[in-house]
Order: C-alpha cells, then structure tokens, then sequence
C-alpha cells in the first residue's frame, strides 16, 4: 500500500510567475498536484490568467486540478457567488420556515447550466487535468452526529422548483418534515447536478480526472448529516467520478473518527472501483503535537488510502482562516508528503 498522490489547495490566480514561484515551493513541500481554488469573480475576471497559471503548475512537475471553490455557496468555501449576486431566483428554501436562503438551489436548470458551462469552458480554454467536487451540500443542517458542525433539524430544498419537481415525481406535495421519499429526491437530485455536468466533461475530453468529495460524516444507522452527498454508496457508484474522497477532519477530534471515516472512505472506494483520498486540516488549526500529523499520516497510509489531500498552502498563511504557526504546520505537512512519497517511490 502506498500513496499515490499528494495535493495541495491554491488560492492565488492572479500572476503566473508568482505562482510559479509557489508551485515550486509545492514540489519542495513533496506535493505532486496542486488544486485551484477557483472562484467565480476568477472566471468571470481573471480568465485570461488561468491558463498560463495551469503552464508554470505543469512546468514544474504538478497535476492540475480545478476546484470550482464556493460556487453558488453550494460547494465549500468563503468566496462570494456571482451567481447570487446576478439572480433573485433560484434559491434554496427553508423546509421549516419557508425563508428564502442565501445559497443557490443547484436542483434548478438555471444553475446546472451556468455550472456546466463554467466547466466546460475551463475544460475548453485550458490544460488542466481534472476537477475537484469540494464538498457539495445543501444549505442548513448538520444534524447531530456531525463531525463538522452543530446539530440542526430544518432541511432544504422546499423552493418552488424542487416541489413542482416531488410533486410531478411522487404525486403529492412535498412534505415540510423530511421522509423516505424527501431524502430520495434530495439525493438523487443533488448527484444528477454533478453526474451531468462530469458527463458532459468526460464526453469532451476522457482523460479529465474527476474526484468528488463529501463531507466526512458519520452515517450510521441512526444518524446521517443529510446534506445531500451523505448516501456515500450513491455517490461512489457514480460512473463519471474516478476518486471518492472525504473532507478534513478537525484535528482536535479523537483519532477514532480518523480511523472511522477513513476505513469507510477506503472502503467506500474499493467498493466502486475508485482511487481514495483523505483531506489534512492545514489550515484554521494546528494540532497540539506536531507528531499527531504523523500518526494520521501514517493512519491513512496503512488504511490503504491512494491520496492525501491538504487544505491549504502555507497554513493559510495571511487569510482569516489562517492557522496558528501557518508556515511551521505547512512544513511540517511537507515533511510527511516527502515522507510517504519516498516510501511509494514517487518522489522527486
Ligand atoms: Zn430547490
């Protein structure tokens, strides 16, 4: 067993030969693919810039994988939406309270268009080798075994669009209280918006790489987020996605869930046929022991996981999110990349 590849996040699309130099120091860090935190404000004004960014990242040896990052604040991430800014409708609704939200209801055709096409034109207008699902989710509730986040009982979709869809579907009106036919449609619904589009990305090019990543939840019997990826079967059965992936776990949490999401994650993948990965909290916190870094690193490896993941370059370094001794918990995650990638064999 042995990780195959080791990936970084990158927020800065703005100058190639800066990010040149940051792509470097990626490498040095023992990185071989770095992810673009691409947001909409970046496709919509920084656009010419992105290939030659792509370039330097190649040119120094990394993969490229574009991460449509908070698009719609339906995937994770702080950016702001321009799709939101740009529409009064096609929002996600309140289930309990029936309150307009401020997050995209990605069920409507309007959304899957736009998001299609921002796919396809990245796909069309550069060389990057594949794209990164990060942490799709409906709006609200994390429900209470959440590893992420607080407990919550309100749920969306309850817009317009979404209860003519039930209806016509189950042949009666969409139920504010979530039931079996509720999670179905919710699910089924949330993976149509990316099952199109990684068709669509697959049908123009097959050798783009396409990896999803859910949120790292419990789902047992009892309790699931219900976010709308939390079906993790449905998910990685999905033909047109090549890794399974699940999201960073806070390291202030007992090795435990490490352990369990991780043996569920790889086992999830397996399952499917698919490549695993698991994220690395670089950023917002740092764990207490700097050793805790290899003991997951580690944890993972003999778990059989393919991919590490980090979120993100330099801690954070400079940004609201940034963690405590940011550049010292980037160092220290470059270590381990270097660490594992010699043992695979891979490294440079
Ligand atoms: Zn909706």
């Amino acid at each position: 067993m042995a990780i195959k590849h080791t990936g970084v996040s990158y927020y800065g699309l703005n100058y190639a030969e800066h990010a040149e130099q940051d792509f470097e120091e990626m490498v040095q860090h023992g990185c071989d693919t770095v992810i673009l935190a691409i947001t909409e404000f970046d496709m919509d004004f920084w656009f010419p810039n992105i290939e030659s960014i792509v370039q330097c990242a190649h040119k120094v040896g990394l993969r490229v994988l574009a991460d449509l990052w908070g698009i719609g604040k339906y995937f994770g991430g702080e950016p702001v939406s321009l799709f939101l800014q740009n529409n009064i409708h096609h929002r996600q609704v309140s289930a309990f309270t029936g309150e307009v939200l401020p997050n995209v209801c990605f069920n409507t055709n309007s959304f899957r268009d736009y998001f299609k096409d921002l796919c396809l034109k990245l796909a069309k207008n550069t060389s990057v080798d594949g794209f990164f699902w990060d942490e799709p989710h409906y709006a609200l509730p994390k429900s209470y075994a959440s590893i992420t986040g607080g407990a919550g009982d309100d749920w969306a979709c309850r817009c317009p669009e979404c209860m003519e869809k039930f209806k016509r579907y189950y042949g009666y009106e969409m139920p504010r209280i979530m039931n079996s036919d509720v999670k179905q449609f919710r699910w089924r619904e949330a993976l149509t918006t990316l099952s199109e589009t990684s068709k669509a990305l697959k049908e123009y090019n097959p050798d783009l790489e396409i990896t999803c990543c859910v949120h790292a939840t419990i789902n047992t019997y009892y309790v699931t987020e219900q976010r709308g990826y939390d079906n993790w079967d449905m998910v990685a059965a999905c033909p047109y996605f090549d890794v399974f992936a699940s999201t960073i776990i806070n390291w202030e949490l007992p090795e435990s869930f490490f352990r369990d999401v991780t043996e569920r994650t790889v086992a999830m993948a397996r399952k499917y046929g698919k490549e695993s990965e698991r994220w690395l909290m670089g950023y917002n916190k740092r764990p207490e022991d700097w050793k805790q870094i290899d003991r997951i690193v580690d944890l993972y490896e003999n778990l059989g996981v393919d991919r590490l993941s980090t979120w993100t370059y330099r801690g954070g370094y400079g940004t609201s999110v940034a963690a405590p001794d940011p550049l010292q918990l980037w160092d220290h995650i470059g270590e381990n990349y270097r660490r594992v990638m010699s043992r695979s064999g891979a490294a440079r």
